[in-house]
């Protein structure tokens, strides 16, 4: 273990905020700590694994491939229909190529889009903006199930993620479009993507505004930086405390909320162009079950109805409100020319 001075401000005065054992896979009793600086307000996890340690703690079991769903005939066409409409949102509504639909027709078609995207907005299902050639860097890809999908919307993917045994499930789909490697020293030339994207990856990397600096010299003056994190300052993580799932010691090493997150962007050379916070229940009712069940012995009762009454309410008002439990950013490059016609900026 290493005990480190605020990865933000470098200032070495914080405060106990919370201590918890590794609650997903660990059989250990070791506690763990995450202190809050008194500087500059940045959560972190201190003492915190080295980077030598840090393998420990996450076993092969940690990078599970996702099992294919088996699907009956009329799954399949309604499974065929959605992701055609979905297609349509996407080249409607952010800029996606590849329409054969004649210009006449496109703005009907984006009428009767509309409600669709309205729900889809209210639900926090938004999409990626469609960004220059659409070359793209997922940091921290894992096996590869967000570059499948982003594959799939027409993305030139490519992947980066720092554990052998993610980048041996992810080669086996993408080859070498996916490399094992230090996100803090990358190989790849200045400005080779158009969009770098953190999917609950930045939280575990040990220096997080050295990452962010590559991220900004790897993509493009007119390339969008999107991040999604856990928001320690959410609703939920006040109502959970130790409980609250995504504190996830002692792989998360950091923990943002709104402010702090758009700080160590700006130190890094971004502009945050715009910031939202989810409205999903997966980790509220992880949370709640985990306090429960640990704390009263006994498996969470009505679990269906808990969920519908009390946790999906809660959280598409939180999220909606900016408090939700996750955090997403959008960012440029600050200080380059070129920069404000992001398609994100809307
Ligand atoms: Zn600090």
């Amino acid at each position: 273990m290493e005990t480190v001075a605020c990865g933000m401000c470098g200032s070495s005065r914080a405060r106990t905020v919370l201590r918890q054992r590794d609650l997903a896979l660990g059989g250990s009793e070791e506690t763990f700590t995450v202190v809050r600086c008194r500087a500059c307000g940045l959560l972190y996890l201190n003492p915190r694994p080295d980077r030598t340690e840090i393998g420990r703690f996450y076993p092969p079991q940690y990078f599970a491939d996702e099992q294919p769903k088996s699907r009956s005939e009329l799954e399949l066409r309604l499974k065929r229909w959605s992701n055609a409409v979905k297609r349509w949102v996407r080249e409607d509504f952010y800029g996606y190529p590849g329409s054969r639909l004649p210009r006449w027709a496109r703005m009907p078609r984006r009428l009767l889009l509309w409600p669709e995207q309205a729900r889809r907005v209210f639900r926090g299902r938004e999409i990626l903006p469609w960004t220059g050639q659409g070359r793209l860097l997922d940091v921290g890809c894992g096996p590869g199930g967000n570059l499948a999908s982003l594959q799939a919307q027409g993305w030139d993917v490519h992947g980066l993620d720092a554990s052998e045994v993610a980048v041996g499930r992810a080669r086996k789909r993408f080859g070498d479009r996916v490399r094992m490697g230090d996100p803090v020293a990358t190989e790849y030339k200045d400005q080779s993507f158009d969009v770098v994207i953190f999917s609950h990856a930045l939280e575990h990397m040990h220096d997080v505004r050295a990452v962010l600096k590559e991220s900004r010299r790897i993509l493009d003056d007119r390339g969008l930086l999107v991040i999604t994190l856990p928001n320690a300052g959410s609703w939920e993580a006040k109502l959970f405390g130790p409980w609250w799932f995504p504190w996830e010691l002692p792989r998360h090493l950091y923990h943002f909320d709104r402010r702090t997150l758009a700080r160590m962007l700006e130190q890094a050379g971004f502009r945050v162009v715009r910031m939202r916070t989810g409205v999903g229940s997966l980790f509220f009712m992880a949370s709640l079950e985990r306090a429960w069940t640990r704390r009263l012995g006994r498996p969470l009762p009505a679990r269906w109805l808990m969920e519908r009454v009390v946790a999906r309410p809660f959280c598409l008002l939180a999220g909606h409100l900016g408090h939700g439990t996750e955090i997403t950013v959008y960012a440029v490059k600050d200080g380059v020319q070129g920069e404000g016609d992001n398609g994100a900026a809307g």
